[in-house]
């Protein structure tokens, strides 16, 4: 496969731009090569500079479930970029979104739309601050809820040690209020609780960690926290940026039957364009300005494009039969990938839930973040070469979740397990 114009306009591009790339994973740093510049995507597949066809598993990191430019989104952007671009005012299909948005998500009454994932997490959390008059709040090791600053916190060594900052610039000031447990592990939240818990605002978690690999919550976890935030007043906020519409229409509070106090969106819920999205019960976010003293205002916030993309993606979605068809093709996958796998004795771990995935080369179910530091990540990066020379895309890196879209046939799944087969026969000789 050649990557010759790529490599040229990678060249470029690091002229004018950190790195290249306007968000540091797209540069393939992890897997030591440089990444193909995509011109062109259709269905379930990108297309390069050079020429090369890629079947996607990366589906621009979350939104893509239709598959890559799906006809019927294209015909409504069409129709709508006649009425213009942006107003700075009020639109009909912002309050059409939001009613979909809380038909798909029961605990939501008034939700407000952003441009990122990034804002919907610090918003939400400046309403939970706003709304409980507290300043503590706790995430989990590993758990990725965009680039605020009190948000860019590891863990510490210990469970309840309070934050050092993952990035420069963030001053120990910005993160001495986040303190970090250790997802599926309930005892750690309580253990902080229990010496924090006056001044807990709120608990924020992936419901599905999704950043980390794909680890799923296991059972109860999430109920169990429920009860545990109700009991202490804290206010639990899932961040479904990536959970939401994909692991069920209804994200993870679906899938899980919990409900949270705030939800945040992104990813899917712009069908490709961006946006972001926070919302909750009535009593909290009606502390949101103008009704009450949070303040949080956005310039192309609700923007009537990406309005428009996330509304006919929601509505495509809103049958359970995409969900049930995305389900068995990720299923399919995993048997695929895990008999090649045992057939080769190679220790691998396929996780995921709907149609998010992941998979680590350890023997053992990986439940946290310290698990999944732990699992063989040169494998990874040889198997992830092996299938970018066979067109075939996945993140570049054990620690990103993958997705798979509706636009993928049962061919494309059979094509990634006989080249994965490829692979094991290969490393195994
Ligand atoms: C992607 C992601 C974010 C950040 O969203 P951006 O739109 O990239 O700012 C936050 N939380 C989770 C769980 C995500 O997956």
């Amino acid at each position: 496969m050649k990557h010759d114009i790529s490599k040229k306009l990678f060249e470029e591009a690091q002229k004018h731009i950190p790195g290249g790339v306007n968000s540091p994973v797209r540069a393939y740093r992890s897997v030591g090569l440089t990444p193909p510049f995509i011109i062109r995507a259709k269905g379930a597949y990108v297309y390069d500079a050079d020429g090369s066809a890629y079947l996607d598993y990366v589906g621009s990191w979350g939104p893509a479930i239709l598959g890559h430019a799906p006809d019927d989104v294209l015909n409504v952007l069409g129709q709508t970029i006649k009425d213009g671009l942006s107003f700075g005012a009020p639109t009909p299909k912002e309050t059409e979104l939001a009613k979909l948005v809380k038909k798909a998500f029961p605990s939501i009454d008034l939700v407000r739309f952003v441009n990122s994932g990034t804002e919907a997490t610090m918003s939400a959390i400046r309403v939970a601050r706003g709304f409980t008059g507290k300043n503590m709040i706790i995430k989990c090791d590993g758990a990725y809820h965009g680039h605020a600053d009190y948000l860019l916190v590891k863990a510490g060594s210990g469970a309840a040690t309070c934050g050092i900052p993952d990035s420069l610039g963030v001053p120990t000031a910005m993160t001495e209020h986040t303190l970090t447990a250790e997802f599926n592990n309930l005892d750690s939240f309580e253990r902080i609780i229990n010496t924090h818990g006056d001044d807990v605002a709120a608990v924020i978690v992936e419901p599905v960690m999704g950043n980390m690999g794909c680890l799923p919550p296991q059972k109860n976890f999430l109920k169990n926290l429920r009860k545990l935030c109700d009991k202490k007043n804290i206010v639990l906020i899932f961040d479904e940026v990536m959970t939401g519409f994909r692991v069920a229409f209804g994200g993870a509070q679906e899938y899980y039957d919990v409900q949270a106090d705030l939800t945040c969106l992104g990813k899917i819920v712009g069908g490709g364009l961006p946006v972001g999205a926070y919302g909750g019960k009535k009593e909290i976010m009606q502390i949101v300005a103008p009704l009450g003293g949070v303040y949080q205002a956005g310039t192309l916030s609700g923007n009537p494009l990406a309005m428009a993309a996330g509304l006919k993606t929601l509505e495509l979605l809103e049958h359970a039969d995409v969900y049930r068809g995305l389900e068995h093709k990720t299923q399919l996958l995993e048997k695929g990938l895990t008999l090649a796998s045992k057939k080769a004795h190679i220790p691998f771990c396929f996780q995921s839930v709907g149609s998010m995935f992941s998979f680590f080369f350890t023997g053992e179910p990986v439940t946290n973040a310290a698990r999944a530091r732990q699992a063989n990540t040169e494998k990874f990066v040889a198997l992830f070469h092996h299938f970018l020379e066979h067109g075939i895309c996945i993140a570049p890196s054990p620690f990103e979740s993958g997705f798979i879209s509706t636009a993928h046939s049962l061919d494309d799944i059979e094509r990634t397990i006989h080249v994965f087969e490829l692979w094991t026969r290969r490393s195994t000789e």
